[in-house]
């Protein structure tokens, strides 16, 4: 069993995951729009016939401003708390909403997907680790604090989407708000990249192959600075930013070793080389920027 993995966008700009096997996919998130989601899926030769159901974290907009017209379009079931579809304002179809219950997983097909809540500043903010036989993938942005439950989890992970929003004296530096800052650093906020090394270098498992560093900020955080940071750390692990312009190339994630999947329509080749850097394609339209 393995999964296939991709961060379809990054950032206080909206967020989408994918994750799933040869069979069934799940994202996680959906805060880029219908369009675009469909855009960066076909670049990477996924598919949304694959998609069976999306799980929505907290009601923060770059979490869920592509959920109606996604869900619509394909039928899908989205997954999110009473509380957090309240806070959001989603207007779904009643047929396509489904509830989750912490610690408690959700089976679709192959996947099992379990939520766990976490410190931010939202009515009901949960993550999510999805598992395909032994093979765990997690997803872990907007975190104000690592609690207990995400280091249980994160030592659970083959790989993970880690936020690293911020770097510290960028922030502290930078233009924002005294009361702004505070609020992204106040334990209900967003993870600083040392929250997050920390996190990464104490509480890794060594089966560990991907991190995925996410959510990162346009303005307190640069993308080879936290890179480095981390590399210098990683061991076996390899370390990518997940952008907030473009999607990540596809993963192939296995309890076993370490692969980067090139995708081509449903057939998965795989190889153990390091993906040969695709050109990105130009930044879309940066809507909806918010600070962080
Ligand atoms: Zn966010
Ligand atoms: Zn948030």
């Amino acid at each position: 069993m393995s999964l296939f993995t991709a961060s379809l966008n990054s950032g206080s700009n909206g967020n989408c995951y994918y994750v799933g096997n040869a069979e069934e996919a799940v994202l996680i998130d959906a805060g880029i729009s219908c369009r675009e989601v469909e855009r960066r899926m076909t670049r990477l030769g996924l598919t949304m016939r694959s998609v069976k159901a999306i799980f929505i974290s907290h009601e923060h907009s770059d979490h869920i401003n592509g959920v109606h017209k996604l869900s619509a379009r394909y039928r899908l079931p989205v997954y999110v708390t009473p509380r957090t579809c309240r806070e959001g304002r989603l207007t779904l179809s009643e047929d396509c909403v489904q509830t989750f219950q912490a610690f408690t997983p959700i089976t679709i097909g192959n996947l099992s997907i379990t939520a766990f809540p976490k410190l931010h500043d939202a009515c009901d903010p949960h993550s999510f680790i999805v598992r395909c036989g032994e093979v765990t993938v997690g997803v872990f942005t907007d975190l104000g604090l690592p609690c207990e439950h995400l280091i249980h989890y994160f030592q659970q992970c083959h790989a993970a989407f880690l936020e690293a929003n911020y770097d510290e004296e960028m922030l502290e530096r930078g233009r924002y708000p005294f009361f702004l800052k505070n609020r992204i650093r106040g334990g209900l906020g967003h993870l600083s990249n040392t929250q997050a090394l920390k996190l990464f270098t104490e509480y890794r498992p060594p089966f560990m192959s991907h991190l995925f560093l996410s959510h990162l900020s346009k303005d307190n955080n640069r993308p080879e600075l936290v890179h480095d940071l981390f590399r210098r750390e990683a061991g076996a692990t390899e370390i990518v930013v997940a952008s907030r312009y473009v999607e990540t190339p596809v993963y192939h994630i296995t309890s076993t070793a370490t692969h980067t999947a090139a995708m081509a329509g449903s057939n998965y080749t795989v190889n153990n080389a390091p993906i040969v850097a695709r050109i990105p394609p130009p930044p879309a339209k940066p809507s909806q920027l918010s600070l962080f």
